[in-house]
């Protein structure tokens, strides 16, 4: 099969990642084979291919946003058959032993192994995935459309889950990307007026396009207060404005891996009235399952 590969980290204006031949990976036990449709493109890939995160297999085939086809199943396989749609996403498989993974929090597993970094990803004409990972998607949605929800999406939806999201209630957004984006159409589904901080007017006028109540840079002071505030920005001088900007008992939640240093914080104006920081680390299968499920009428679309 053809795949992308990595072998040696650097800027991506040096083209780093290779076209080249791999033999095509033989489903283990409770594993399925993938036929790839389509591979989002993530910052995390750039990440990984730039150096910001380390190597940790040499080659690496990068990927994690992937829509494909099971083309066989290994032993023991009893979720999917061959023919049928599915998803893989960052997180490839944890220990499911830990207490994390009894509980449900695979996410904080320290033994999470991730697609397209630990092991090989979907930039590539098939990929390999545990059965228990890989998600049903509908054969009506096109593979494009659908491989953004597999990263950008689903921590979008975990990032306002952990923001504690009530349909109807106040919300915002700090900054407009790929999560910021659909996290704003999840909120407009579920009613919740919004808020979004963004400082280009591209952005701030694809929000209003989108939904958005207000938009406005962070020096802007809104016409409300958010009890939620999902935060998509790298920059962590931003933090104690957004926490300032929060109605008594509101939570905010970084949705990013990478955050700068955060100033120090003033205790009345910051966090009294109840106010909670908080982060997010991955997503669960669970809340993967909840968004990829979502839709008009689905009495399971409550956030909680
Ligand atoms: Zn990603
Ligand atoms: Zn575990």
């Amino acid at each position: 099969m053809k795949a992308v590969s990595l072998e040696k980290q650097s800027p991506i204006e040096e083209l780093p990642l290779n076209l080249s031949e791999f033999p095509v990976p033989e489903p283990k036990a409770e594993e399925v084979l993938v036929k790839v449709e389509a591979c989002g493109v993530c910052r995390t890939d750039l990440h990984i291919v730039e150096g910001d995160l380390p190597l940790r297999a040499s080659p690496t085939i990068p990927g994690h946003q992937i829509v494909g086809t099971v083309a066989e199943a290994g032993a023991g396989v009893t979720r999917f058959t061959v023919g049928e749609r599915v998803g893989i996403a960052w997180l490839h498989h944890t220990c499911s032993e830990c207490f994390h993974c009894r509980r449900g929090e695979e996410n904080l597993c320290s033994e999470a192994r991730f697609t397209g970094w630990d092991v090989p990803g979907g930039f590539a004409e098939f990929t390999t995935v545990p059965e228990t990972f890989a998600y049903a998607l509908p054969s009506t949605i096109p593979a494009p459309t659908a491989a953004p929800l597999l990263c950008a999406g689903i921590i979008g939806y975990r990032t306002l889950r952990r923001a504690g999201v009530e349909p109807g209630r106040p919300a915002a957004i700090w900054g407009y990307g790929a999560a910021g984006h659909i996290a704003l159409q999840l909120l407009k589904y579920w009613e919740c007026p919004t808020l979004v901080f963004t400082r280009t007017r591209r952005h701030q006028e694809e929000a209003k396009a989108l939904g958005a109540e207000w938009v406005g840079t962070a020096d802007q002071i809104p016409p409300f207060l958010p009890h939620s505030a999902a935060a998509f920005f790298p920059n962590g001088s931003l933090v104690p404005r957004a926490l300032e900007l929060l109605e008594p008992g509101g939570i905010l939640a970084l949705g990013g891996i990478h955050l700068s240093e955060i100033p120090s914080l003033n205790y009345d104006k910051h966090l009294y009235r109840e106010r909670t920081l908080t982060s997010v680390t991955n997503a669960t299968r669970r809340d993967g399952e909840d968004f990829l499920l979502l839709g008009p009428g689905d009495p399971d679309s409550n956030p909680g």
